[in-house]
């Protein structure tokens, strides 16, 4: 399989030693109760395999949040699997619950380990276009898309490269098809933490009916800035969450030991330290966003995420791909062009996605060196 492109722009990034506002990941230290408790746990000795499933501090952990911020009732004993990241979760989970020549639906722009997962188990990727400025879902769009070998739908909200958050009115109409057609949710919330202003996450879970067939997927390295953890999860109901630790214990069998008590530290943390999380990242979706409506570019409104998509068509580019690829050498940034994540580009062939999540000079000196374009 070819390289990814978060591979290939990183490693672009450093060869011409740009600056990376391509993969997301921020360039700050996450909490300092999450980084001590990692650290004081390898300091007490647990240093050796966890159980498979996750170390019960942790599992406690997530379940409790999931209680204390949706009220969903999941079962810290069968209801959470904890994983190498939130991509070794929705992978397991993809390649526990299809099977070849089954079809999945992933609303478009999608993540693409989507597509790669698909591929690799045999499964069709069916894609259904969410469009700028303002990426409304299309639900007849959605329910035009199911056919009878529909066996999954898979959802990102807050939504990765968009910044789009799903109101609880269009995933009330994805409900209704998921019901209607006896479909299986796997939902990847690895944002749900990083939502700006007055918008608010939703899973899908928690609507009538939805929760025995959902399996909803968090990441410790996204809510508390630690990406390099690779600690995320699965949580759902028992017999798909089982499925997920079937698939999952074949490829990794757990996740790092200290970096899980670390993260179960973030969860415990009181409710208002998580919510303002994001508050410092909305300020600089903010300053990315102004700084490249500056150069003249139209920039779309990003709800939430590390990302802000901009239009680099005034530059002249035809083909984002081509101009990501010269990008680190032209100017010293590296980004990610949108038609990666998508099964074509057309419609989005000038479209880029550029990291906010970085320290303020960073972000001004990487707008400063957009300026030579
Ligand atoms: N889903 C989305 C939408 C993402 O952007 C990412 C990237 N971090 C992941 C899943 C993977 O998360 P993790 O690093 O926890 O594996
Ligand atoms: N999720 C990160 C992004 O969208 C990248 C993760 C990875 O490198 N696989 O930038």
């Amino acid at each position: 399989m070819a390289e990814t492109i978060f591979s290939e722009m990183s490693r672009l990034a450093a060869e011409n030693d740009a600056i990376n506002l391509g993969q997301g990941f921020p360039d700050t230290p996450g909490p300092r109760e999450v980084v001590d408790a990692a650290v004081a746990a390898m300091h007490k000795g647990w240093n050796q395999y966890p159980p498979a499933v996750g170390i019960p501090s942790l599992r406690h952990a997530i379940a409790d949040h999931q209680r204390r911020w949706y009220g969903l009732d999941v079962a810290a004993d069968g209801g959470v699997v904890v994983c190498s990241g939130a991509s070794e979760a929705l992978s397991s989970a993809m390649i526990g619950l299809l099977s070849p020549g089954d079809e999945v639906i992933a609303l478009e722009p999608y993540y693409d380990l989507y597509g790669a997962t698909a591929a690799l188990l045999g499964a069709t990727l069916v894609p259904v276009r969410i469009h700028a400025p303002d990426y409304a879902l299309d639900a007849s769009a959605l329910r035009a898309a199911v056919t009878e070998r529909t066996k999954m739908i898979v959802l990102n909200t807050p939504h990765n490269p968009t910044g789009a958050v799903l109101s609880r009115d269009e995933l009330q109409s994805i409900a209704d098809i998921a019901i209607e057609h006896d479909l299986i949710v796997l939902s990847d919330e690895v944002y749900e933490h990083l939502v700006f202003d007055d918008n608010v996450h939703v899973p899908i879970a928690t609507l009538p009916g939805m929760f025995e067939r959902t399996i909803t997927v968090g990441s410790g390295g996204k809510t508390f800035s630690v990406t390099g953890w690779k600690i995320g999860w699965a949580t759902g109901p028992a017999d798909l969450v089982a499925t997920v630790l079937g698939v999952k214990q074949w490829f990794s069998f757990a996740a790092g030991t200290p970096l899980q008590h670390g993260i179960a530290t973030g969860l415990e943390l009181p409710d208002d330290r998580l919510a303002h999380l994001a508050d410092d990242l909305a300020r600089k979706r903010d300053l990315l966003t102004d700084g490249l409506r500056e150069l003249g570019l139209e920039v779309f409104h990003s709800k939430a995420t590390y990302f802000v998509t901009a239009d680099v068509a005034p530059l002249g580019v035809t083909d984002s791909l081509e101009f990501c690829r010269s990008l680190p050498e032209r100017v010293g940034v590296a980004a990610v062009p949108n038609q990666v994540f998508h099964a074509s580009p057309v419609g989005v062939e000038t479209q880029v996605r550029f990291a906010c999540c970085k320290r303020d000079e960073i972000l001004a000196d990487a707008l400063l060196r957009l300026r030579k374009l």
